[in-house]
């Protein structure tokens, strides 16, 4: 597991888990208008700070670099 110090207080007692509604959240980028709400959708993973209750939100990067490029894809095929 990474180890994350707080943003805002400096405290290192920092809780994993998840931001839910009805179902997990996802962030999706605006760029991707081209792909489907399922393939653009990346997984988001969330910390609290147990001192002073802050949040810190992670995103999968290595899901958005994939989303970027068949985003520009996509753009380009559209195009032709
Ligand atoms: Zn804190």
């Amino acid at each position: 597991m990474i180890q994350y110090a707080c943003p805002r207080c400096g405290a290192d007692d920092l809780v994993s888990g998840v931001i839910q509604s009805t179902g997990s959240v996802h962030f999706r980028p605006s760029d991707a208008k081209f792909m489907t709400f399922r393939t653009a959708d990346i997984p988001i993973q969330a910390v609290m700070c147990a001192g002073c209750g802050s949040l810190v939100l992670l995103g999968d990067a290595k899901k958005l670099k994939a989303v970027r490029a068949a985003a520009r894809e996509a753009a380009v095929a559209k195009r032709a």
